[in-house]
């Protein structure tokens, strides 16, 4: 089937949205865009620390992985509009020039997020972008769809996307009421759980983090639940005021359970991951006969900044200890400190920090071939609104992209 006699409706102006209205506009095929803010791409300005991480530029099969549960699932779509499409269609048609960065991480030259939303506004036009437009309904009808707003306006179209996001950083658009769409028509969603989230610390674990707020330290972090351990994060951790933050806590975050405070539930944290406990106890015994007048405080700080290691010295309670009056048992408290070091969690991460919503449409119920509904013939669905979220590093940004190319090219089929 041709172009002609469709239109179709985007519902959500952020990156999956407008990527797709660039796809449909390359192909000639008209369309609109119905955005409940008062500008488009709003989340896709905060991406990267304001320099946008578009994309990472591994081979699909490398990438999948970073999508947890879903990795074979988007698999499909990362291989049909891989992350060398992507950085050749952002420098091609939107004229955005591209870097890459440490583990393949690829931002504007510009390191500027503006630069690429821009880009993506203008290749759309803003006349095919309308705001203020907020989708709480649908009507399938014979020709196609009815998209109605909170207002009552009505948009007609052959098929309708929609990329409403999901419950992450709210403030941008995306407050979930995609979801209430999606189930009118008959889908399920999943549980819905704030991923790539800082985590607040317990009260009396707070007193630690705020101390040394906006430290950061090369650490792995271990979640665990009810005594048994439940996921990992490595590189590095953020210390903040509430808590712990960085992307060893970030990744793990997903698996942090809604109903935490009713469990025992702490993340600990390991300053020395590539030593085992024996070969650190040793290190330190070592460290301690060969500067017997050294402070115990000042070995530890070989491991993490020295204000980090006063904490750790309190913790374990040896500060001011000289290395030659350090016992057995307190060398074990200071090992215990460094690589057993807990923190107590008992509230459940905030939307308002999660860099994505874990959870969403279920993949069940949509095309992994064309993000096309299996329930309802013309409706797709992509970006965070899907139950797919991917660790760091461009994964998520990715991810919208090439659903939005392989909805779009259904759509042409
Ligand atoms: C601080 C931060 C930094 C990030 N950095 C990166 C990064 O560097 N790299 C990366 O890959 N990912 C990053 N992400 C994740 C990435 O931004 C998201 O996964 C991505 O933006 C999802 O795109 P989306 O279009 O599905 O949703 P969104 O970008 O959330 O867009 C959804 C749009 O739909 C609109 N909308 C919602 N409901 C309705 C409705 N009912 N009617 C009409 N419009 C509606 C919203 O207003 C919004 O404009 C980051 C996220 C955050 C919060």
């Amino acid at each position: 089937m041709g172009a002609e006699g469709k239109k179709v409706a985007i519902v959500g102006a952020g990156a999956a949205g407008l990527f797709a209205g660039c796809f449909l506009k390359k192909e000639g095929i008209p369309f609109v865009i119905l955005e409940r803010g008062d500008k488009p791409g709003r989340k896709l300005l905060l991406t990267g620390h304001g320099r946008c991480n578009i994309t990472n530029n591994k081979s699909p099969k490398m990438l999948k992985d970073g999508y947890h549960e879903a990795g074979s699932y988007i698999y499909s779509a990362i291989s049909s509009f891989t992350p060398e499409d992507a950085v050749s269609f952002i420098e091609r048609e939107l004229k955005v020039k591209l870097k890459e960065e440490e583990n393949y991480r690829v931002f504007p030259v510009s390191d500027k997020a503006e630069s690429i939303r821009s880009a993506l506004v203008s290749y759309i036009g803003s006349e095919n972008i309308v705001t203020g437009f907020c989708c709480i309904d649908m009507d399938k009808t014979e020709e196609g769809f009815v998209v109605i707003s909170d207002r009552g306006d009505k948009v007609e179209a052959s098929e309708v996307i929609l990329a409403c996001g999901g419950r992450s950083f709210p403030e941008t658009g995306s407050d979930g009421t995609g979801y209430k769409v999606a189930e009118s028509m008959g889908h399920t969603i999943t549980p819905l759980i704030p991923a790539l989230a800082s985590v607040e610390v317990s009260t009396k674990d707070r007193e630690f983090t705020s101390a040394v707020s906006g430290v950061s330290v090369n650490a792995d972090a271990s979640l665990f639940c009810d005594r048994k351990k439940r996921a990992t994060g490595t590189g590095s951790v953020l210390f903040t005021h509430k808590g712990l933050s960085g992307p060893a806590i970030m990744e793990l975050s997903r698996e942090i359970p809604r109903n935490i405070a009713s469990s025992e539930g702490w993340i600990e944290l390991d300053f020395t991951p590539h030593r085992s406990d024996e070969e650190l106890d040793r290190e330190l015994l070592q460290e301690m006969e060969g500067h017997p007048d050294s402070k115990i405080t000042t070995l530890a700080s070989r491991y993490v900044p020295s204000s980090v290691a006063d904490k750790l010295g309190e913790r374990a309670g040896v500060t001011d200890l000289r290395a030659k009056m350090v016992t057995k048992n307190a060398r074990k408290e200071l090992l215990k400190v460094l690589k057993h070091l807990p923190f107590h969690i008992d509230t459940p991460p905030a939307y308002e920090t999660a860099y994505v919503t874990r959870g969403g449409v279920a993949l069940k119920e949509i095309e992994r071939k064309s993000m096309g509904s299996k329930l309802v013939p013309g409706l797709y669905v992509i970006g965070e609104m899907l139950d797919i979220d991917g660790v760091s590093g461009g994964y998520n940004l990715q991810a919208a992209m090439s659903e939005a190319f392989i909805a779009v090219r259904d759509i042409m089929e």
